[in-house]
């Protein structure tokens, strides 16, 4: 007899990439962090935080960060859900959602790993439609399923490929259920779904300040949606999610858009030339619209290349999973960590 549900004993629950600390030398490009600091304007926030925030209970709804999304984003504050990343949020949505085979969740496959530990974890049916080569939109699939959720990463991770706006919104008009839209890398992308919650009420669009701003250990991530859709997800949520030191940093550091955009430009003239010196080594790269690439190397040897890479001090994200096993998924880093990347691989790869 277990001490736990079926559920939680039928998972190994959700293996993070490595998080070696802070100082230690090593090069990781494994979990599509942000390579340059936080904005200055945050970090001053941060230095200058006033005692009496951390005696008191933070605001529930985390209001002087919704008021800086709505200022950025132009949506208004009672639109924005905030919650501690965006992996809260999802797990918000499906505990709110989902439930067995009668309220199943659906995503195209492969893509962020996490929708499956936690749709299983509730338990709630996971309907997976693989991704055809070319990773065009399955949409007839996706709606034939019927999801109490739709999940849709675009940019999608690992791929990094981006859903055309028009297959999204043709998937909100067609789906029975909520359609989230998760845009984690969407500061790396051309253009983001936002517009389609104004048009559809079963739409909700994630974001996240782990990627673009460079706060990933702050746990910051927020949702834009009609209020009704929303009042459902506050009472799932806890009612201090958000601590009062992340809601005033984040705030600054959404506002601060001169800062992460200048940042996003490095990272997408980096991840340009990343591509360019990766097929140049043979190997196969896909066109990337995050802060990461998915590259085959030339001699499929994928997992022996990760294991050295490591032993260098390297790290990159290795998926055991069908359809990855002979894949890196490489975060651009900055151009002196890319260069030692390419170098490693050559030593390799020779
Ligand atoms: C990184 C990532 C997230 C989670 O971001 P947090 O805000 O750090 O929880 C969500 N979705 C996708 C697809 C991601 O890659």
């Amino acid at each position: 007899m277990s001490y736990f549900r079926a559920a939680v004993d039928a998972t190994t629950g959700y293996i993070p990439g490595e998080q070696p600390k802070p100082g230690t030398k090593i090069i990781k490009l494994n979990t599509n962090e942000n390579p340059y600091p936080p904005s200055p304007l945050a970090m001053e926030v941060l230095r200058n935080l006033d005692s009496e925030w951390l005696r008191r209970y933070p605001d529930p709804y985390a209001r002087d960060f919704c008021e800086a999304v709505s200022e950025v984003l132009g949506v208004p504050t009672d639109w924005i859900i905030v919650s501690n990343g965006s992996d809260e949020l999802l797990n918000v949505i499906i505990r709110a959602c989902a439930e067995g085979s009668d309220r199943p969740i659906v995503y195209p496959m492969p893509t962020y790993v996490l929708y499956r530990t936690l749709a299983t974890l509730q338990p709630a049916e996971v309907i997976e439609i693989p991704y055809p080569q070319d990773f065009k939109l399955p949409i007839d699939k996706l709606v034939a399923a019927k999801g109490a959720v739709t999940f849709i990463a675009s940019p999608n991770s690992p791929s990094g490929h981006i859903v055309p706006f028009n297959d999204l919104r043709e998937l909100a008009q067609r789906v029975s259920g909520v359609l989230v839209i998760d845009e984690a890398y969407v500061d790396f992308a051309e253009y983001s779904a936002l517009p389609l919650v104004l048009e559809f009420n079963n739409v909700i669009i994630l974001r996240t300040l782990s990627k673009g701003y460079s706060l990933a250990g702050l746990r910051m991530g927020f949702g834009i949606a009609n209020p009704q859709l929303l009042s459902g997800l506050f009472k799932v949520k806890d009612s201090y999610n958000i601590d009062a030191i992340a809601t005033l940093v984040g705030a600054a550091a959404i506002r601060d858009r001169a800062y992460k955009n200048d940042c996003v430009e490095k990272i997408k003239k980096s991840r340009a030339k990343l591509a360019i010196e990766l097929t140049n080594l043979g190997f196969t790269v896909l066109n990337s619209h995050g802060n990461f690439v998915l590259a085959t190397p030339p001699a499929k040897n994928a997992e022996s290349l990760y294991l050295k890479l490591k032993e260098q001090g390297i790290l990159v994200r290795y998926f055991k999973q069908p359809g990855l096993e002979d894949k890196l998924r490489i975060t651009v880093g900055t151009q002196q960590q890319n260069q030692t990347l390419l170098e490693a691989l050559i030593m390799f790869t020779a």
